[in-house]
């Protein structure tokens, strides 16, 4: 298994090596990213409308909501169609939200994002001469990036969602979460022998055999011990923050503050991004959601009873950390030295 992996890595390694060297420019990748997005983008607008009302997204195909025809094939192209039409149907004419077009350009932009890092990542670290990536550190690259755009799908698609019907359906947040744990087990096939692997010194086991004879031994992690439980601390981590969270208030306020889906989004940013990250998302989720807040109170368009959706502001978080949360770390850290 390892070796089959490591001989489709070098190949793979090879052929973007060859790439990369005789293309200088990252359109490529970028134009490629930006046609995948935009076409999941579209499937993300079924989703949409769909999963919180618990129906199927493969059957039927698509219809106007207002007159129920069904959606013809070029007048279901990505972006195109919608401006071709001028945001109308073809048979009724009703208005056809802005939130479709705007959905595909969102998934088609944050993929050629993603696709752009990838071959900055090939370009600059991993392949260029003189400096050669190992397998995994090749694997790791490709892994992340598949990753961020698997969580920007869902996030774009929970923002959409929470702020349209006040749900957070487990069908995203729960397939986020084993999506991402897939992802690092297909990462840890890729570890050399000893990469990664973890050696706790300062606990010293102590192994004592029925005849008594004491040794000493060092308890340590394996390369994939150490990135499951790396993993699995980061959910599980992120998820009690807002269970806590979620039990203060009730002791306080004598209410429900926030929904378990709210816990189970944070559990999933956690596993995408790990802990700390999860964290950073959290904090930039409540400071929009109390500025929304504060922007409505002004406006006296809310009461104290008035509802916002967090998960969309935690969705918004969770995005702007994917793409800037390391220069946000970083920053941080410098005002602090
Ligand atoms: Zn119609």
């Amino acid at each position: 298994m390892g070796t089959v992996a490591r001989d489709g890595a070098d190949a793979w390694q090879l052929l973007v090596q060859t790439y990369t060297s005789e293309v200088n420019s990252p359109y490529l990748f970028e134009v490629a990213g930006l046609v995948l997005g935009l076409l999941l983008g579209s499937f993300l607008n079924v989703c949409i409308s769909r999963v919180p009302q618990g129906e199927s997204v493969v059957r039927p195909g698509s219809r106007c909501g207002s007159c129920g025809k069904a959606i013809r094939w070029y007048d279901n192209v990505p972006l195109l169609s919608w401006v071709v039409l001028r945001g109308r149907c073809r048979d009724c004419c009703a208005a056809i939200s802005w939130r479709y077009p705007a959905v595909e350009l969102a998934v088609g932009v944050w993929f050629a994002v993603q696709a752009g890092q990838l071959w900055e990542a090939f370009s600059f670290s991993l392949l260029s001469a003189g400096h050669m990536g190992t397998a995994f550190d090749v694997a790791s690259q490709v892994i992340l990036h598949v990753g961020l755009a698997v969580l920007g799908w869902l996030l774009i698609g929970l923002l959409v969602m929470d702020w349209q019907t006040m749900l957070l359906p487990d069908a995203f947040t729960f397939s986020g979460m084993g999506i991402s744990f897939l992802l690092v087990c297909v990462q840890a096939v890729f570890l050399g022998p000893t990469e990664d692997q973890v050696i706790l010194g300062a606990h010293h086991l102590r192994l004592a055999s029925p005849g008594n004879v004491v040794d000493h031994g060092n308890v340590f992690l394996t390369g994939p011990e150490n990135m499951l439980g790396t993993w699995l601390v980061a959910t599980v981590g992120a998820a009690a923050i807002l269970l806590m969270v979620r039990w203060l208030y009730k002791v306080v306020r004598h209410r429900e503050g926030m929904g378990l889906g709210d816990v189970k989004l944070l559990a999933m940013m956690g596993a995408f991004l790990g802990f700390w990250p999860a964290v950073l998302s959290l904090f930039l989720g409540v400071v929009l959601a109390s500025a929304y807040s504060i922007v409505l109170l002004v406006r006296r368009r809310a009461g104290g009873a008035t509802r916002v959706p967090l998960g969309s502001f935690l969705a918004m978080g969770g995005l702007i950390t994917a793409l800037v949360g390391s220069h946000l770390i970083d920053t941080y850290k410098s005002f602090l030295r």
